[in-house]
């Protein structure tokens, strides 16, 4: 026995819970940030010292703490809220468990002053290891500042769990950088030890948010995702912006989760963002993703850990589904067929551009950026979360931030052929203006998926040989064939073993033609084992037949073999890129035509 069971004393109840709500310095300033969030704060300044432990001070200008309730707001569960148990099915704010406040002043020292919109006089109160120590009227701006000091110093243990300053600091700057992306209205400012500062402009695009975490080059090569019209409010949206496949990191923390605007961690979310990337990106790079989902508050419980980081769906597979398939409408939608821009401006035909904001560059030089590039006359408000006020866009820092959403073009129109071009480029008239397209992209992309879609049905075109023939290969390519005999055979080969490293060919694709048997089957065993970048055997199979048939450049082509091409390009789920995403087109709409011309 260890002594009688009694109820803990506050303080000391206290105490352990604080533990589950402030495990570090980090989650004391998420919870600060969140308390300013929800007083409706537009400008929030933090300022940390020491990683945190030292000072962590949170300034906003939202709506400030009634005198009277000042020392009530350090109470355990003491809230404004939440009232009702039923509101607890149904959170629309970020706090509502009312136990930072107490559970931070428990194991540090706070200094907190506020003043509410409508009281003349603020107030201030000094909370020291959970006692209050002082608290009287002051001269205070609307709003609150909390300066929280000497945090875990009465607290070995809690102090023994904490990394280095540098490191906790750099937890800080992630939490305030999250909270910025999930707030591109508000303008948050951070400083921190030796002079290195963060600030968002809050200006209400997610864009310009996304360039003041992650720097202008990237948020320009970010990919708009817009939400499917949903039928009514009851439904999940997810929307934000999501990276260029061509800008690939080597880890996960790129990809960040909100609901309703509160940032949460959660594997499955993440998964579902690989998934969408599948065949965009290569194996073990993952993607850069800014996705809230906005969920009905009854269908979604964040009431689910006291830090409220990890929440729960009342329906998870359809919120998997709707941000795979938000991320997948993005990517397709935005490999679309390159435009060609400002000829006019002249140095578009001596100089390939290197630069994706080179909106003079005649050819679209990096394929995945060439969206960004700022056009006349598509202006439209720049990217926001539903609800966020965008009246203070004009005071944006953030200069040159193209503000056009990307118009989708995954579906390719009926064009007519009217010839080639130095025996590679296939020339097109559709409804609006005029196609160059790479004849040799756009069949590698058609073979692509026609070999996809038959491993797919389990029926390859398959040629059987009269005269079976023996073909020897290396041994690196024996393993493979013995491996991966399922893909081999899904593109149509018919091969068995015949001692050694030989095998026997029986048959083979269709596609392959005319060309040599034997050297067709080695030379695609080894676009297989080479793998092109793509994950699964399957894909590699498609791209290594794909890569070994396509119409070279060069060649010239007969109009009836153009117009087939064509016409099979325009059935492809991905036309606008190769299989790799280079584009298998460039398109010069009627407009530019006429503007080209001086018509316009
Ligand atoms: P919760 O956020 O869960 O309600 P807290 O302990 O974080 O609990 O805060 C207690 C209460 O103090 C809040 O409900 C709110 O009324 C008030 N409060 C705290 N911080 C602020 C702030 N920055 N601005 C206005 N009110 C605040
Ligand atoms: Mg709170």
């Amino acid at each position: 026995m260890t002594g009688a069971i009694r109820l803990l004393r506050p303080d000391v109840a206290s105490k352990i819970a604080a533990g589950e709500v402030i495990e570090r310095p980090a989650s004391a300033t998420k919870e600060l940030l969140e308390n300013a969030l929800d007083a409706g704060a537009t400008r929030i300044s933090i300022e940390v010292r020491g990683g945190g432990v030292e000072l962590i001070r949170v300034s906003d200008n939202g709506s400030g703490i009634p005198s009277d309730q000042v020392e009530l707001a350090f109470e355990r569960f003491a809230t404004s809220k939440v009232t009702r148990a039923e509101d607890l099915d149904a959170i629309t704010t970020l706090g509502f468990r009312g136990e930072a406040l107490p559970s931070i002043a428990s194991v540090s020292r706070v200094t907190l002053s506020t003043r509410a919109q409508d009281e003349e006089s603020g107030t201030r109160i000094d909370v020291s290891d959970g006692s209050v120590v002082r608290l009287e009227a002051t001269g205070a701006p609307t709003g609150t500042t909390i300066g929280v000091s000497g945090l875990f110093r009465n607290f070995p243990a809690r102090q023994k769990f904490l990394r280095s300053a540098g490191a906790e600091t750099s937890r800080i700057q992630t939490v305030v950088t999250r909270y910025a992306l999930a707030y591109p209205e508000v303008a948050f400012e951070l400083d921190l030890d030796r002079g290195k500062r963060f600030a968002s402009p809050g200006s209400g695009s997610l864009r310009e948010a996304v360039a003041a975490v992650y720097g202008l080059k990237t948020a320009q090569a970010m990919l708009e995702m817009s939400p499917e019209e949903a039928d009514d409010d009851s439904q999940s949206t997810a929307r934000g912006l999501t990276g260029d496949p061509s800008m690939s990191r080597a880890n996960r923390s790129y990809v960040s989760f909100f609901v309703n605007r509160r940032w949460i961690q959660n594997r499955a979310l993440g998964v579902a963002v690989d998934q969408a990337y599948h065949g965009f990106m290569a194996e073990r790079r993952f993607p850069l993703a800014v996705i809230n989902i906005d969920v009905p508050p009854g269908e979604v419980d964040v009431n689910a850990h006291p830090s409220k980081t990890e929440v729960r769906f009342r329906q998870e597979g359809q919120i998997f589904a709707t941000v795979q398939q938000a991320v997948r409408r993005a990517l397709i939608a935005h490999a679309p067929v390159p435009e060609v821009r400002g000829v006019r401006q002249g140095q578009a035909h001596t100089q390939p551009s290197s630069s994706s904001t080179a909106s003079g560059s005649f050819w679209p030089a990096p394929p995945f950026l060439r969206q960004e590039r700022p056009s006349a006359g598509m202006a439209s408000p720049p990217i926001g979360w539903p609800d966020a006020p965008t009246g203070r866009q004009n005071e944006s820092p953030v200069p040159d931030i193209p503000q056009e959403p990307v118009v989708p073009r995954n579906t390719l129109p009926v064009l007519r052929v009217l010839g080639q071009v130095q025996s590679t480029y296939i020339v097109a008239e559709g409804p609006d203006g005029m196609y160059l397209i790479d004849q040799h992209a756009a069949h590698e992309r058609v073979i692509f998926e026609q070999v996809k879609a038959e491993a797919m049905s389990g029926e390859p075109d398959v040629q059987t040989l009269l005269e079976p023939i023996v073909v020897e290969v290396n041994p690196e390519l024996h393993n493979l064939v013995r491996t991966q005999a399922k893909a081999v055979a899904s593109l149509g080969f018919l091969v068995e073993p015949f001692g050694g490293d030989a095998y026997l060919v029986r048959g083979v694709p269709v596609l392959l033609g005319a060309s040599d048997p034997a050297q067709a089957f080695v030379d695609i065993l080894e676009l297989m084992a080479d793998g092109g970048g793509f994950e699964t055997w399957e894909e590699r199979a498609a791209y290594s037949i794909a890569c070994h048939s396509a119409i070279r450049a060069g060649k010239t082509l007969v109009h009836e073999e153009m117009t087939g091409l064509v016409r099979r390009l325009e059935a492809c789920v991905q036309p606008n890129t190769c299989p790799h995403g280079r584009p298998t087109m460039i398109h010069m709409t009627t407009g530019q035509l006429e503007r080209e011309f001086g018509r316009r």
